[in-house]
């Protein structure tokens, strides 16, 4: 599958046009495989950003586009066929700038997000908005009451670099498909995959001026603006638990709705009745996309009696995983999104070793242009990892993992749960009751069973503890961009 040459939307959408930053500026948009800056990003400003939300809040106010629920489902098939179209363009792209291997983008970094689109179209006007309530007794007369759900206004939407197209079009499907009007800042590791998004609404929807606004900009502080600004109703964020606590401390003032998808740490629970060697060298997925996805499992629990067979499973395993560059289909592993990303994770691996885990594979970078221009981390399996060691309590988004020992099922649990997260996780079993119950008693939004797959526009995803607040994808995630009215009347009468 050869990749079509980049041609890229560099520019912001405000009110309805492309535009340049107010002031002119750019910055540098880098492969972070090769290091070679592929183009530029309009570098939005604070007066960009405030004309956004500007534009947006009039969108919402002034316009009919919450309240014309067919209109929205037609504007986001257009935009779903509008995707369509630029599929290859925003392959190269996801590829290039955020470094996702070209395999990988057949499903969640380009496929699965384009499809999704016609899933929030379809949600728009298929919604049950208002319901009537059963009558009730108050004041010696029944009383009727109607149950209405309306868009909660001006969303602030904040995206992070690791899955940039999916994780784009999964804050403004549901935003746009319930009426609310946006501005979404991408991260400035990944700006192409949301401007260009910004191309195919003008040029292929009719996506009302201000509904999507689109301001990428280097200053993370441009998008600390959507938290604080009165005009918008509600925050959603994805990203690290740090910058979602200081998002949620901007959003106090105003008391906004806050809505965040943080980090994970989860764990991937091995139980003594599997096939080691059937299961094990699944556990190098960890190293998939460079590791940099937040519900991927990156502690890996091994029953302590099977513990020298399982480290010697892993080792060949990882010896054998193939990583590289992200274009040769054959790599499910590229690299990590930039060189601070790069020296972050070795960081932690350096960590790992003076808090005396065992590095038994990796541990550094590999040996010429990968490791040196390009941010690739070898894949490094950690064994006899403290659990309460900081590479098993922080969440690393690199291509590592911690391999702990337990003692029984209830030692599993306690360490699976002995996490500030509480994201995703999984159990391998070949019992599944024995599976489920023990998933019962793990705090975590999503958990697989014997390698079953949670993942779908439709399931709810989100985290327990530091990992969030609210939820993403299917009705509840709809639901995250709706207020609650009630509309009490007498209860004999009837309205439309
Ligand atoms: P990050 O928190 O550094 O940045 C995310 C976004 O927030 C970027 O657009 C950035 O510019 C912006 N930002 C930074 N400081 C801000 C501030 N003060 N106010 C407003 N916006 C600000 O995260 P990252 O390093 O880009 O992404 C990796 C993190 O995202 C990981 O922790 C990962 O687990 C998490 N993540 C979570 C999910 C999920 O659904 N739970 C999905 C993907 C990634």
């Amino acid at each position: 599958m050869a990749l079509p040459p980049l041609a890229p939307e560099t520019r912001n959408l405000i009110d309805g046009a492309l535009c340049d930053a107010s002031n002119g500026n750019t910055f540098d948009n880098v492969n972070p495989a090769t290091g070679e800056t592929l183009g530029v990003a309009a570098d939005g400003t604070k007066d960009d950003m405030l004309r956004a939300i500007e534009a947006a809040r009039r969108a919402f106010d002034e316009t009919d586009w919450s309240l014309d629920h067919d209109f929205r489902k037609k504007c986001l098939h257009q935009l779903y066929e509008g995707l369509l179209e630029e599929k290859e363009q925003l392959r190269s792209i996801v590829v290039q700038e955020a470094g996702a291997p070209l395999s990988l983008t057949s499903y969640m970094h380009v496929d699965d997000p384009i499809e999704m689109m016609k899933y929030w179209a379809d949600l728009a006007a298929s919604y049950e908005y208002e319901t009537r309530m059963k009558d009730v007794p108050f004041l010696g007369r029944d009383q009727g009451r109607l149950l209405r759900r309306e868009a909660a206004g001006v969303v602030g939407a904040i995206t992070p670099w690791n899955v940039p197209l999916y994780l784009n079009i999964a804050k403004i499907g549901p935003i746009l498909a319930s009426g609310c009007t946006t501005v979404l800042k991408p991260a400035p590791d990944t700006p192409w995959s949301a401007t260009h998004i910004g191309k195919i609404v003008v040029e292929k929807t009719d996506i009302p001026a201000g509904v999507l606004n689109i301001v990428a900009s280097a200053d993370h502080l441009t998008g600390e603006i959507l938290s604080s600004d009165p005009r918008i109703d509600v925050v959603t964020f994805t990203g690290s638990t740090a910058t979602g606590r200081r998002i949620m401390e901007c959003a106090a003032p105003t008391v906004k709705n806050v809505f965040l998808e943080l980090g994970g740490k989860s764990a991937n629970i091995v139980l003594d009745d599997v096939d080691l060697a059937a299961v094990l060298p699944m556990a190098t997925m960890t190293c998939v996309h460079g590791g940099q996805g937040c519900a991927i499992t990156t502690r890996l629990l091994v029953p302590r009696s099977r513990y020298d067979e399982a480290k010697q499973i892993l080792k060949t395993a990882f010896e054998g995983w193939s990583y590289g560059d992200p274009q040769n289909p054959a790599n499910l592993q590229g690299p990590q999104v930039s060189k601070r990303q790069q020296e972050r994770v070795l960081g932690y691996i350096e960590k790992g070793k003076e808090e005396g885990a065992t590095c038994l594979v990796g541990g550094g970078v590999p040996e010429g242009d990968l490791g040196e221009k390009g941010a690739f981390v070898q894949p490094t399996l950690f064994v006899d990892v403290d659990p309460d060691s900081t590479i098993a309590q922080e969440e690393i988004f690199g291509p590592v993992l911690c391999v702990i020992p337990y003692e029984d099922d209830d030692d599993a649990v306690r360490i699976a749960n002995n996490s500030p997260y509480g994201l995703s996780g999984a159990i391998q079993t070949g019992d599944i009751q024995r599976g489920v119950d023990m998933a019962r008693r793990i705090r975590t939004g999503t958990i697989s069973v014997a390698g079953a797959q949670w993942f779908h526009v439709d399931t709810p995803f989100g985290g327990y503890k530091q990992s969030g607040v609210g939820r993403e994808n299917g009705v509840m995630g709809f639901e995250e961009f709706l207020e609650t009215k009630v509309i009490a009347i007498p209860a004999e009468a009837e309205v439309r």
